[in-house]
């Protein structure tokens, strides 16, 4: 493996701006930050490995930082906890990889006006537990990797939440930004000028292309975030159905019920629920007529929530649902941030199981659409396993994704585990098309192939001019152009490079 290609002239400005301590060039530093844990081309890590690793300090360092990679045109691809899963912050032009984990300062909370602003690079569960203990306040951003993932990444992904239906999305908690643009100069965006608006007119909404940018436009180096009281209650309770089609029609039910403490509704398909038997190291036995599962979270005053479990129980029995019981709702629910820290393995065709690594798609698509997509999903699966011998089906998750409103598109999640040491090219080639069929479908039933991931790895980055199109993905490319004029930041994401090749390119 090539030890440097990075100019030794370029490492010495680098260190006096951060700090000797705070650029890295070690192979261990640097091979670390090369991957994120979703199917990655291991027979080609070396490709990705950066150059450099720079942890800098505060705003002004990341704006030198960012100056020095224009003057030298040299890649630079911001990284927050790692856990995206897509390759958003693997470096697949090398350069300049910069961490954002230093800056992790809590540098107000507004107990008045519920807001707190902090540097990009807290970790979710650090800072809900430092509002818990000092102020009494909610954090209520819920994404299953909470305990790993960064609000930088977050910002940077768009991320989803498993509550939105109380508290929403990312995007729905940010209320300003300060960006590093891709020039150095640092700006801050929000709803109009004013830092703790939630609404405003004032101009366009600059803000919206700063979340789920995947560090192509800038990197974020401060927000400030809306903060909740604490809810006095948390009411998780799970049912069984019989088939999928129960519970789906159950799920449209409750999700349709208007009950403002719902925050969470997930439905397990029954190839879900057969791997969770199979491979689920903390699965909870249930009977074997059980076939498919919807699991809800409510949270809000005791009052509320209790007439809520009276509305819901009622609906769930009209459905033909059965409760699971408190242990197992309680525990699974309790155990949302965690599961997929286990191993996570599938099964050969044999039934041996398989060393594998996981991929986690991730579409948004409206009720009426789920159960075709789902056999579309399990069918192309079920080919491509077939005939390769290393993938696995793990089942689907359909998870409510529209804030406040826990009615009309979905989350729609299959798990597919690939063998990963298995990967050489024509089966990376074979995982690629099988991931590109996935998305075309969700296409084909009128959805949008990533709800919180992004649409960066190979697969999905083609596809997004035939989802983005009537001028959207047009616009997109000026915007690259005339924001990143030298085509620094995150460089080979979102198919954006050949904005650079186009002369006037969507300008006229
Ligand atoms: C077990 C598990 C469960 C998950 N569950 C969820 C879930 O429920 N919801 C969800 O949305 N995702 C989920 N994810 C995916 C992932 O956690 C999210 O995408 C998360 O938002 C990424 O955060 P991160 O700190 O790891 O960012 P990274 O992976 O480091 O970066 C993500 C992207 O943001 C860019 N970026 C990083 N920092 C900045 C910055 N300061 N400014 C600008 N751009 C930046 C990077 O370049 C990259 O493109 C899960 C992942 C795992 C492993």
């Amino acid at each position: 493996m090539e030890i440097l290609s990075i100019d030794k002239k370029i490492l010495d400005e680098l260190r006096s701006i951060v700090g000797e301590e705070n650029v890295k060039t070690e192979i261990h530093h640097r091979a670390l930050r090369a991957a994120t844990p979703t199917p990655f081309p291991l027979h080609k890590w070396e490709q990705h490995v950066p150059d450099v690793v720079v942890l800098p300090g505060s705003s002004d360092e990341v704006s030198e930082v960012v100056k020095i990679a224009n003057k030298y045109k040299v890649p630079i691809v911001p990284r927050a906890g790692g856990t995206g899963l897509n390759d958003g912050a693997v470096p697949l032009k090398r350069g300049i990889l910069l961490d954002i984990k230093r800056m992790n300062r809590i540098l107000e909370v507004d107990e008045e006006n519920m807001t707190i602003t902090v540097e990009t690079g807290i970790n979710n569960q650090e800072l809900s537990r430092t509002l818990k203990q000092y102020f009494d306040l909610w954090w209520p951003f819920d994404p299953a990797s909470f305990p790993v993932s960064i609000i930088g990444g977050n910002i940077g992904t768009n991320a989803w939440s498993l509550i939105s239906g109380i508290s929403g999305h990312i995007k729905d908690l940010v209320l300003s930004m300060e960006v590093v643009l891709p020039t150095g100069k640092i700006i801050e965006v929000g709803e109009g000028g004013g830092k703790k608006i939630r609404k405003s007119s004032t101009g366009y909404r600059v803000k919206e292309l700063f979340l789920g940018h995947q560090g192509t436009l800038g990197i974020v180096t401060k927000a400030t975030l809306e903060v909740f009281p604490r809810p006095e209650v948390e009411f998780p309770a799970f049912f069984g159905y019989q088939s999928f089609t129960e519970a789906w029609k159950s799920l449209g039910k409750i999700s349709r019920s208007f009950l403002r403490t719902l925050a969470s509704t997930v439905l397990f398909d029954e190839e879900k629920v057969e791997f969770l038997r199979r491979d689920d190291e903390a699965y909870i036995p249930l009977p074997s007529n059980i076939k498919s599962v919807i699991a809800t979270a409510f949270y809000g005053t005791k009052e509320e929530v209790e007439a809520a479990s009276n509305v819901l129980f009622r609906i769930i029995k009209e459905g033909g649902g059965i409760y699971l019981g408190e242990q197992l709702s309680e525990g699974d629910w309790a155990s949302r941030h965690d599961r997929y820290h286990l191993a996570l393995h599938g099964r050969d065709k044999e039934g041996y199981v398989m060393p594998s690594t996981w991929h986690c798609e991730d579409a948004a698509i409206v009720y009426s659409e789920l159960p075709y997509v789902r056999e579309k999903w399990h069918n192309l699966v079920k080919t491509y396993r077939e005939k390769y011998g290393i993938f696995d089906d793990g089942g689907m998750f359909m998870y409510n994704n529209n804030p406040f409103k826990p009615w009309g598109d979905y989350l729609t999640e299959i798990d597919i585990f690939i063998a990963e040491m298995e990967l050489d090219d024509e089966k990376w080639n074979a995982w690629v098309e099988l991931k590109r069929k996935i998305s075309e479908v969700t296409l084909e039933h009128g959805g949008s192939i990533t709800a919180c991931h992004g649409a960066t790895r190979p697969g999905d980055a083609e596809l997004i001019p035939i989802e983005l199109k009537n001028g959207t993905y047009e616009l997109m490319k000026s915007l690259k152009r005339i924001l990143d004029p030298n085509n620094i930041m995150n460089p080979g994401k979102f198919g954006l490079d050949i904005a650079y090749l186009e002369e006037g390119s969507g300008l006229r």
